[in-house]
């Protein structure tokens, strides 16, 4: 479509990147009545959002800082709506599920680093506790039959689900039409001014005003932020994952690292690796992987590998969040993390009616502004 295909000269607002975190927030602002248009570069860029391993987790996030728990709690309990809302007004089923997940642990070293962080965090009088167990081997056993005889325990929540990040996409997508918003792939913003009492974009495609900007496009925003006075400090880290051809069911609850999708082919994931922007894949991380997922699942060895890829993660530097917004002039937001998937909950259905109700960051964010970085030097 060209820029004059386009309806709207100048929306409520001006969500930019089109990837599951700013399709989220779009959601919530065109859910609220505003009129909303969600810019994107496009397939072209650097895209966490078509890569990823699709856990909606909640065991192992904010461990060490309970906001983000507490944060990541919320997400998952307001995932059920968000997936009833796509799929009645876009008829999109994104295969969201919570049937609880499972850390698995191939040593007593893991069984017992795991349980220490759990203890230490619910012994924490401001942590938001959630239910958790922890399984010896006989008991994994009896509840995935699969499992090899290598598993020595392993860490169950059942808060923990997943979903099908591509369907998600195309619902929230889809869902912006419904309500009257737009979304413009192939869209790359290349400067923002403040104009008056709102921000103007310019781009190759031209340029577009409104009085609200949320800026969430991935590891775009570490350029994108500084143009309207705020940051977002956060950089690539690999992640490799491998599919297998399609089997009967054998696991409807999603592991950190093995999931079976509503599809029937089984996902093995993901490393964490520092390579700069190279999204490429190797066969020794893969192997590793491999190798692991085999040790928990013997049956997999007989699976057909069809597909392996590498998606690359928007990390900041102590792995949490970011959320930031301008304390003068028009509101303009910045909104970075690495668990999309989890937070598409809570950032469709708290913060972006927030932000719509008041123009202001929910007060539970105010530990993500990025001035937890700058830290004196010595
Ligand atoms: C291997 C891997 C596994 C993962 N597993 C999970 C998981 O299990 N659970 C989970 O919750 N999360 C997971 N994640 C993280 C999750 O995928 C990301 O948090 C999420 O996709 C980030 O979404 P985003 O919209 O911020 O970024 P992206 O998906 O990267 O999208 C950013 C968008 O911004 C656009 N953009 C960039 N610059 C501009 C510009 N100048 N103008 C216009 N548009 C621009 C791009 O076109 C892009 O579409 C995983 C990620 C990886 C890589």
């Amino acid at each position: 479509m060209s820029a004059s295909e386009y309806n709207m000269t100048e929306p409520d607002s001006i969500v930019v990147g089109g990837g599951i975190v700013g399709a989220s927030i779009a959601f919530g602002l065109a859910r609220s009545g505003e009129r909303v248009v969600l810019l994107d570069e496009g397939d072209v860029a650097f895209r966490a959002s078509r890569g990823n391993f699709a856990l909606v987790w909640v065991q192992s996030k904010g461990l060490a800082l309970p906001p983000y728990a507490a944060w990541t709690q919320q997400s998952a309990r307001e995932w059920h709506d968000l997936a009833r809302i796509l799929s009645d007004e876009t008829g999109v089923d994104v295969a969201h599920s919570q049937p609880g997940g499972f850390t698995l642990c191939l040593s007593q070293k893991e069984v017992d680093a795991r349980l220490d962080k759990l203890t230490r965090f619910h012994n924490r009088p401001d942590a938001p506790h959630f239910p958790y167990e922890i399984l010896d081997h006989d008991e994994v056993k009896k509840r995935l039959p699969d499992i090899g005889d290598e598993v020595v325990g392993a860490v169950y929540s059942p808060l923990d689900g997943h979903a099908n990040p591509l369907l998600l996409m195309r619902a929230l997508h889809s869902y912006l039409g419904v309500k009257g918003g737009e979304y413009r792939p192939g869209h790359a913003v290349d400067a923002i001014a403040v104009e008056g009492d709102g921000f103007r974009l310019k781009g190759a495609w031209g340029e577009l005003r409104a009085a609200k900007l949320i800026l969430a496009a991935g590891l775009g925003n570490a350029r994108l932020a500084p143009m309207v006075g705020l940051e977002a400090p956060v950089k690539p880290s690999r992640g490799q994952l491998i599919v297998t051809e399609k089997t009967s069911p054998f696991l409807c609850n999603p592991l950190v690292t093995i999931r079976q999708t509503n599809e029937g082919g089984v996902l093995i994931g993901d490393s964490k690796e520092e390579a700069g922007f190279e999204n490429i894949t190797g066969t020794g991380v893969l192997s590793i992987m491999a190798e692991r997922a085999f040790r928990m699942f013997p049956k997999l060895r007989h699976l057909n590998v069809v597909r392996t890829w590498s998606a690359l993660r928007v990390m900041s530097a102590d792995g949490f969040p970011i959320y930031d917004q301008t304390h003068s002039g028009p509101p303009a937001f910045v909104t970075s993390c690495h668990s999309g998937i989890t937070l598409a909950g809570v950032h469709a259905m708290t913060l972006a009616p927030t932000l719509s109700r008041s123009a202001r960051l929910p007060e539970i964010l105010a530990p993500f502004t990025p001035k937890r970085f700058h830290v004196p030097a010595h």
